[in-house]
């Protein structure tokens, strides 16, 4: 499978029916997601790994990391709706993924590597931090994507170190989001993005 061919199958995917702003349930767009998905294959974190997708959604991520080879995708979401237009993707595509109906802070799994696309608490301050805290709790290696503004830098980068872990990469890409909110001005809105990889530090690793 090809990146592009990637991207190609993941946006034909079924989005959200009625998505929710408090949740922001915005589906993460074929080219970031296999963005996203390529940096973690090629840099092995994908094929063979136990993969956990936290706000998993319409299941774009964990479809995706499943088609790259992951041994095994959990895909955390806490809203039924969207969980079923998930498990229909899945089927769809033919892949098989370990739906989990639940908040990302009660999952209680050990994985290798952690992808999400977390809310980016521009309805609800902070909506991020109970998905990093979570991700950096049971996985090594984590994927996550967040705006791209100097404050969210400044907050991400200290976080991150405070929690034990490293950026090893940061890849700024364009992110469209329809229109879909009542507070939505434009027909497509287009926002840059930051998508990284953390690394857990290796002064904390020798502890496991
Ligand atoms: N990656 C998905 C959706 C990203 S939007 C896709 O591409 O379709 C963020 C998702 O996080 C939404 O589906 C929302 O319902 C979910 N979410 C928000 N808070 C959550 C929480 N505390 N626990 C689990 N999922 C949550």
């Amino acid at each position: 499978m090809k990146k592009r061919h990637l991207a190609m199958l993941l946006s034909k995917l079924r989005g959200f029916e009625n998505p929710k702003p408090y949740l922001e349930q915005y589906r993460t767009p074929g080219d970031v997601a296999s963005s996203l998905l390529w940096l973690a294959y090629t840099s092995g974190d994908i094929e063979g790994k136990v993969v956990a997708d936290f706000g998993a959604g319409t299941g774009v991520l964990s479809i995706g990391a499943k088609l790259l080879g992951a041994r095994k995708v959990y895909a955390v979401e806490i809203d039924p709706e969207a969980l079923s237009v998930a498990r229909e993707n899945a089927e769809a595509v033919g892949v098989d993924v370990e739906f989990v109906l639940a908040d990302v802070s009660d999952f209680g799994e050990k994985v290798d590597t952690v992808i999400m696309n977390p809310p980016f608490g521009s309805q609800r301050r902070h909506a991020d931090r109970p998905f990093l805290l979570k991700a950096f709790e049971v996985g090594d290696v984590v994927y996550s994507i967040h705006l791209s503004k100097p404050e969210v830098r400044k907050f991400i980068q200290s976080f991150v170190t405070e929690h034990g872990f490293t950026i090893t990469n940061r890849l700024t890409v364009s992110f469209e989001i329809p229109m879909q909110f009542h507070f939505h001005r434009k027909a497509l809105e287009r926002i840059p993005v930051d998508i990284y990889r953390f690394e857990k530090s290796l002064a904390n690793s020798t502890e496991r």
